[in-house]
């Protein structure tokens, strides 16, 4: 596989977020398991996890997964992937 950022072919595992906006909501995905580029940091996520992602967005956006509120004029979520 090769980052598209630095043409680097050299990926770990690692971890990544997410930052997602619905409606007035901004929900901050962490914890979320992907490939990253061992040059640049670039996090590179399978289209499965990606699916699974978008899944538990919908859930934390209509209040059935568990989320935290961050403090804050804004309205943040915050939702761990793998908890
Ligand atoms: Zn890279």
């Amino acid at each position: 596989m090769v980052c598209v950022m630095c043409k680097h072919t050299g990926m770990t595992a690692g971890h990544t977020l997410l930052p997602l906006e619905r409606d007035n909501k901004i929900l901050i995905l962490t914890d979320i398991p992907a490939r990253v580029c061992a040059n640049c940091g670039k996090p590179y996520m399978t289209g499965a996890t990606a699916r699974e992602v978008e899944a538990l967005a919908d859930k934390v956006f209509s209040g059935t997964a568990p989320s935290a509120r961050v403090p804050g004029k804004h309205h943040i979520l915050q939702a761990s992937f793998e908890s």
